[in-house]
């Protein structure tokens, strides 16, 4: 094998994922082992392994003015150091350090800390005062200069710990691969660096952990994050194109009869966003390469008229719709929609007798405008039509898919799996996308027997970030539906302290006398010695003695799925006041007629699940009411509660969301590229974000399979390789 310090002509990050980490120096088999566990595996990875932070000397507080709870660096000269072992294997080490203003003890607990009296360190961490003196615990250690350092610099790098390796002991194996490493090469054209002011990817590498000073971290920083951003940009851009772009569609003629009898007679004019979104998938439609659009569009924006003009465009140019859902009760629920929908535009088809569906003669050539349209609700034991009365087999529904008497089918996923092939599927509406991945995307393509690849509409309620929507849905075009339909009544917002039952009794009282329902929910479902919240289980036994003569109803994820359904149906049907429940009852439930909210130790919820149980209610001519009931013990807690006060727009909601618990926490799903990123912040580095996804579309638009592009995607497999198949290209 090559040794790393042989090659003089520079190296690519490329050629030092294949060198294994064990050539640094200071790295051997044991050590290499442990670093191939935290996913360091060659030198590339070591040296994308970055510092949390720096120890800048030019920084400095004197002791005798160090603010006190603050992250701070101190430095000075160690005049004592004490061991002292405090228990079988707790070790405590003291140094008291004094820079010529004052003393600070620092205290560790790490016995192999490696500190000595008369050297000169630096500390960083929070000074505190104990028992008057001022003391620092654990802090982080640096030396500057000196016999044997590393860092001549002013600035001091600190790494997070890994394979066992704490930051000092890092620190010579990193200036050794990088020394061994550099010059490395670049494979950003310099005319984009110059266009974004990025410095080059060699002085970035060196700048990031061994800076002179802090600007040229920044610097550096900035470099590598549009790195990290460009890598992801380029692999959704390169799969949008492998997939869509340079494929052959369906192509749709757009605005026929079904498209405008539909909407004459519609009882509404639809909003401008429902315009603007619905041209725009009609535009799609009719190119020769297939759609890839995400919908989105909060609960009750009026997606669903959207989605049947669009499948009504399809089904006039001869071809089929399928519109898939997570679950079966969502996938009824648009079934159920669309079938109102078509009667109420008269376009639903007559019925026939389900003993003369069986005979094939009754599914001539007829055209769609004088037929009507026909549909299918596939689940797992049957399938449901508006064509014929009585359900019909599995099997005799997909015989109707391929032979095309079945325009439009609704169905889970399974409805393109298991050998399901259609007569010529023209479009796919996907609910929720998160669930949908790409194999199935492979699926419908070939499943689908014209050849063409379907055009492809996914839809979500969740709304999230344009940024975040760069990283998670990066390949599809995106298309927001923000204005709600008119003549809402909405609903308005409340906080109560949680303790405070007998309010919350009262106005659940008033509301049932008004002949409305309540949903009360709790984050638990039975009492917990852990977690100091409102159980549902609990709850529901509370209210059915304090309400005496109010139907109460309890609803969580441990009942039997039947049970489920049972309860949910008189709650429709108004055979019940008070649903006490868990967040079940957070995705799909349509019940007009609820118009309270309440929320037990609402601090509890996470921001997004707050925002779709206040979606629940209010959503008839009746305005709805949300109380927020909660004493909220953490910051957190507290800064959900405001937000939801503040504001109902859920991507508002959805930025503080990602303000307040970070990238890392929101989208944790390997589909993400979020999972990907180290150093860059989607929220704080949006602006470099953008930027890459404009090189990256470009370099795609400009040639897919050039130079640029391929060294991206090179890059790509080879630095996340199995970890993340999705993102590589096939
Ligand atoms: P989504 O699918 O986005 O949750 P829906 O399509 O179910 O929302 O619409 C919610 C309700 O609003 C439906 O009852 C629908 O008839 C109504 N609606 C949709 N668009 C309009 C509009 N432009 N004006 C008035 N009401 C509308
Ligand atoms: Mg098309």
């Amino acid at each position: 094998m090559t040794d790393v310090g042989d090659q003089r002509a520079g190296r690519s990050l490329v050629y030092l994922t294949e060198v294994p980490v064990d050539r640094v120096k200071g790295i051997g088999t044991v050590r290499a082992r442990k670093l191939n566990e935290d996913g360091i595996a060659s030198v590339a990875h070591l040296l994308l392994h970055v510092p949390r932070r720096y120890l800048d000397r030019s920084q400095l507080f004197d002791l005798s003015s160090v603010p006190l709870g603050e992250e701070v660096t101190v430095g000075g000269v160690v005049r004592h150091v004490s061991r002292r072992r405090i228990s079988r294997n707790r070790t405590m080490i003291e140094a008291v350090i004094g820079d010529g203003t004052s003393t600070l003890t620092a205290v560790w607990f790490n016995p192999y800390l490696k500190i000595g009296e008369g050297e000169e360190v630096v500390l960083s961490g929070k000074a505190e005062l104990f028992r008057g003196r001022l003391q620092m615990k654990a802090p982080d250690v640096g030396r500057f200069g000196g016999e044997g350092s590393l860092v001549t610099g002013r600035v001091m790098p600190i790494y997070p710990k890994v394979g066992g390796m704490a930051s000092q002991k890092l620190l010579a194996s990193m200036d050794n691969a990088l020394r061994r490493s550099r010059p490395i090469t670049d494979i950003v054209p310099v005319e984009v660096l110059d266009r974004l002011n990025l410095i080059g990817r060699d002085e970035a590498f060196a700048g990031i952990h061994f800076p002179d000073d802090i600007g040229e971290v920044e610097r550096a920083r900035r470099r590598l994050i549009f790195d990290e951003f460009l890598r992801i940009q380029m692999a959704f851009r390169t799969r949008a194109y492998d997939e869509f772009e340079s494929q052959i569609g369906v192509q749709n003629s757009v605005e026929g009869e079904l498209y405008h009898r539909f909407l004459e007679a519609l009882p509404y004019r639809l909003t401008s966003d429902q315009e603007t979104v619905t041209a725009r998938i009609l535009d799609d439609m009719a190119k020769p390469r297939p759609m890839h659009r995400l919908l989105q569009g909060e609960v009750g924006s009026g997606k669903t008229v959207v989605v049947v003009l669009a499948l009504l465009t399809s089904v006039e140019s001869g071809h089929q719709g399928a519109v898939m859902a997570p679950t079966e009760v969502l996938a009824t629920q648009h079934y159920l929609g669309t079938e109102l929908a078509l009667e109420d535009a008269g376009l639903a088809p007559p019925l026939i007798e389900t003993g003369a569906a069986n005979t094939a003669s009754l599914f001539g050539a007829e055209p769609t405008t004088t037929r009507g349209v026909r549909i299918g609700l596939f689940t797992s034991s049957k399938v449901t039509t508006n064509f014929v009365s009585g359900d019909v087999s599995r099997s005799r529904g997909i015989e109707w898919l391929q032979d095309g008497t079945i325009d439009i089918a609704f169905g889970t996923q399974a409805l393109i799996q298991s050998g399901v092939s259609f007569h010529s599927l023209g479009i796919a509406v996907v609910d929720e996308q998160h669930r949908f991945g790409v194999e199935q995307r492979v699926v419908l393509r070939d499943e689908n027997t014209t050849g063409g690849v379907p055009d492809l509409l996914l839809m979500t309620a969740t709304p999230i970030p344009r940024t975040l929507a760069m990283t998670v849905y990066g390949d599809l075009e995106v298309s927001t539906i923000k204005e709600m339909p008119p003549g809402r009544a909405g609903v308005t917002t409340e906080t109560i302290p949680d303790a405070a039952d007998h309010e919350i009794d009262e106005r659940i009282r008033r509301t049932v006398a008004e002949g409305r329902q309540v949903f009360v929910v709790c984050p638990l479902v039975e009492d917990s010695d852990k977690i100091d919240a409102r159980s549902a289980t609990t709850e529901y036994a509370r209210l059915r003695n304090a309400l005496p003569g109010i139907r109460c109803e309890l609803l969580h994820g441990q009942m039997r799925s039947d049970e489920k359904s049972a309860v949910m149906h008189r709650v429709r049907a108004g055979e019940v006041d008070v649903l006490v429940a868990t967040t079940v009852i957070e995705v799909g439930i349509d019940v007009p007629n609820a118009t309270l909210m309440i929320i037990r130790s609402a601090d509890r919820f996470g921001l997004s699940q707050l925002h779709q149980l206040r979606g629940r209610v209010g959503r008839g001519e009746h305005g709805g009411a949300c109380i927020l009931a909660a004493d909220p013990t953490t910051v957190e807690g507290q800064q959900r509660i405001d937000a939801m006060m503040a504001t109902d727009d859920g991507f508002r909601l959805a930025e503080i969301d990602l303000e307040i618990r970070g990238q890392g926490t929101v989208f944790g799903g390997a589909q993400s590229g979020v999972a990907d990123l180290r150093l860059g912040d989607i929220l704080h580095d949006r602006e470099i974000l953008e930027a890459a996804s404009l090189v990256a579309a470009e370099a795609v638009e400009a040639d897919p399979n050039g130079p640029f592009v391929e060294a991206v995607m090179h890059e790509v497999a080879c630095l996340f390789g199995e970890s993340a198949q999705w993102l590589t290209r096939s």
